[in-house]
């Protein structure tokens, strides 16, 4: 599976493993759907990593969790018949429940993910599964996936560990709006507000966002100069500020400071030499 979490997220599964008090029934709610599911599967290789510090997600352990192919985890299917993304209570007693008290294979413990757990499991299988997660047997893992935990069953979640994930903060919209301020900054010469941009933008993360999306407009103004239309109004104030050769330039230090925030560099520092750079290159003679 692709995977994808944000570093806040990241940090609040690894803290969890890191404690080495991990419950054996936890449910994971908040964030977004693909953020559920890779917290899952990163909670899911810390149980059953080898190295010390766990998850290292290079081990060979790590490697099949992340595959899909650890034989002591497993992620239950909706069953085939139903159309619904319901797993019957048939499907769960004969394919899962059966199998529980049976030793892990290779790891130390037995993980089972129920992804959109509030979907995949009706009331009859969550209290099929209550009399596991209630007593449940050494080394057994549950981790539920769910928008919201509130939409489990009672019995279950006041057994569980709930882990809430942040929402992602930047989203697209956010990435474009930045992006335009930016061009503002450039475009109107306001210097003090093309710093305030860069300097509010104190995670690397919507930074990133927001140079990839910057630098995107630069090269549609490139492709302007080359004759392409544009509609975007944020591409047409560039190309009325800035010739060719600025946009390169401005293009080559906005890709130099995107491979530089994969680095371990210091962001006011990245952002006030950035807002040098283009200040250097925007307004020179
Ligand atoms: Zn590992």
């Amino acid at each position: 599976m692709e995977f994808r979490l944000q570093q806040d997220n990241e940090n609040i599964i690894r803290e969890l493993c890191r404690s080495g008090r991990v419950p054996h029934t936890v449910i994971i709610e908040g964030g977004e759907k693909d953020e559920r599911d890779s917290a899952a599967v990163l909670l899911a290789a810390g149980a059953v990593c080898k190295e010390k510090e766990r998850p290292c997600l290079t081990c060979t352990a790590c490697h099949k969790v992340i595959e899909n192919h650890h034989p002591d985890v497993f992620l239950p299917e909706p069953s085939k018949n139903l159309k619904s993304g319901i797993l019957s209570l048939k499907d769960l007693r004969d394919d899962y429940l059966s199998q529980m008290s049976i030793k892990p294979n290779e790891a130390d413990c037995k993980v089972y993910i129920f992804r959109d757990a509030d979907r995949l499991l009706r009331e009859d299988s969550q209290n099929a599964l209550l009399k596991t997660i209630e007593e449940p047997p050494q080394n057994l893992l549950f981790i539920f996936t769910a928008e919201s935990a509130k939409s489990m069953l009672l019995t279950v979640r006041s057994r569980a560990r709930i882990i809430t994930l942040h929402h992602r903060e930047n989203s697209d919209e956010d990435s474009e709006r930045l992006a335009e301020e930016i061009i503002d900054g450039i475009v109107l010469m306001y210097e003090y507000d093309l710093l305030r941009t860069l300097s509010a933008l104190n995670d690397k993360e919507s930074l990133g966002s927001a140079l990839t999306v910057f630098s995107d407009k630069l090269r549609q103004a490139l492709s302007f100069y080359s004759g392409i239309k544009t509609d975007d109004a944020a591409v047409k104030k560039l190309t009325r500020k800035l010739d060719r050769s600025r946009a390169i330039a401005l293009i080559e230090v906005t890709s130099d400071a995107v491979r530089r925030l994969k680095t371990n560099v210091n962001i006011q520092l990245l952002t006030t030499w950035l807002s040098s750079q283009y200040r250097r290159i925007t307004w020179q003679k």
